[in-house]
């Protein structure tokens, strides 16, 4: 059974045309999927809808066998910015999300310790466990990404949404992070939808690359990618 669920969905913003249109896919628990396409063709949207910050204009959004209805709890996310609270540890950074999103508070409150070392596993596995305590201002470009990709990873998301994750990062940190992003993947199997305007980060990361079309956006091309990869 599908994962998530696109039946024929358009979204126009306020009067303006379609921003993406017709869409049609399904994406099943623990695959990685890549969006690709130039600005403007609704990469964003997409993500918003698939997270229920949007909903369609026409057609319908199901995740995990449910119409998306409002902001989704299941879903981590993480941005071409890595947002770090500069007054804030990378720990604490990572913990953030617990701090603000029910039910994850109060699971925070009564569990704290766990979730404290959860975190520490995480920077672990990224290679930040020798700079949990240092502030956002401390750290590389690519470190705070790091750090960013841990906290939406902290409430054990299983859907990791990234739009355009590396897109501020120099070519050698960003395919740094595709092994780094691939290696968390491989050990959690989240289901991952990237949204990137970089071809072969997709074709790198995902087992599905959607080619989308300029205004409205269309999907015009699935491919499955099935190549070996490259290991760090
Ligand atoms: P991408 O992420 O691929 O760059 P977006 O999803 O951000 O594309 O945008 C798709 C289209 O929708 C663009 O033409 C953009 O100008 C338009 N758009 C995006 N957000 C809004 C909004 N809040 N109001 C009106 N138009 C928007
Ligand atoms: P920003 O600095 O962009 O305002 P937010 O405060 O919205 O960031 O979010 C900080 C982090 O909290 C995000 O990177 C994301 O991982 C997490 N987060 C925000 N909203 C949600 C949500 N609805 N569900 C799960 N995690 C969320």
């Amino acid at each position: 059974a599908a994962f998530v669920r696109f039946d024929d969905v358009s979204l126009a913003y306020d009067g303006s045309g379609n921003a993406i249109e017709d869409i049609n896919l399904d994406i099943h628990e623990g695959e990685f999927v890549a969006f690709v396409g130039p600005s403007g063709c609704g990469k964003s949207t997409f993500m918003k809808l698939c997270t229920g910050l949007h909903a369609p204009t026409q057609g319908s959004v199901r995740v995990d066998d449910a119409p998306v209805t409002g902001p989704l709890k299941i879903s981590g996310m993480a941005f071409q910015n890595a947002n770090l609270l500069p007054w804030r540890t990378t720990l604490d950074n990572v913990l953030l999300p617990l701090e603000i999103v029910e039910p994850y508070r109060r699971q925070f409150r009564q569990r704290r310790e766990e979730f404290v070392g959860w975190a520490r596993d995480l920077l672990a596995t990224v290679g930040l466990a020798e700079h949990e305590d240092k502030y956002p201002w401390q750290l590389s470009g690519g470190m705070q990404q790091r750090a960013s990709i841990c906290r939406a990873l902290i409430h054990r998301p299983r859907l990791l949404m990234l739009d355009e994750p590396f897109g501020a990062l120099d070519a050698f940190t960003r395919e740094e992070l595709w092994c780094v992003l691939r290696d968390l993947w491989e050990a959690q199997r989240f289901t991952v939808v990237l949204v990137t305007h970089d071809l072969r980060e997709a074709a790198f990361l995902a087992d599905t690359v959607y080619v989308m079309s300029r205004r409205p956006g269309r999907v015009i091309e699935r491919r499955t990618i099935e190549l070996p990869r490259p290991r760090a």
